[in-house]
């Protein structure tokens, strides 16, 4: 499947939810691919799984 397929298939963030930092077309599709990416500039874990209930897991 053509990773922008994959990348409309799965709902990416296209930013950090930690710190807001934009992320790059390249770092959304090794998102949606590993459905997990460090964010380079506060180093949080982006878990895809999380993201839903990620106000959740900070408390
Ligand atoms: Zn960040």
């Amino acid at each position: 499947m053509p990773a922008e397929q994959l990348k409309k298939k799965i709902e990416v963030p296209d930013t950090c939810p930690h710190c807001g930092n934009k992320l790059s077309p390249w770092q959304q599709v090794l998102l949606a691919t590993d459905r997990a990416l460090v964010c380079k500039k506060c180093w949080y874990r982006i878990i895809l799984d999380l993201i839903p209930k990620a106000k959740n897991r900070f408390n």
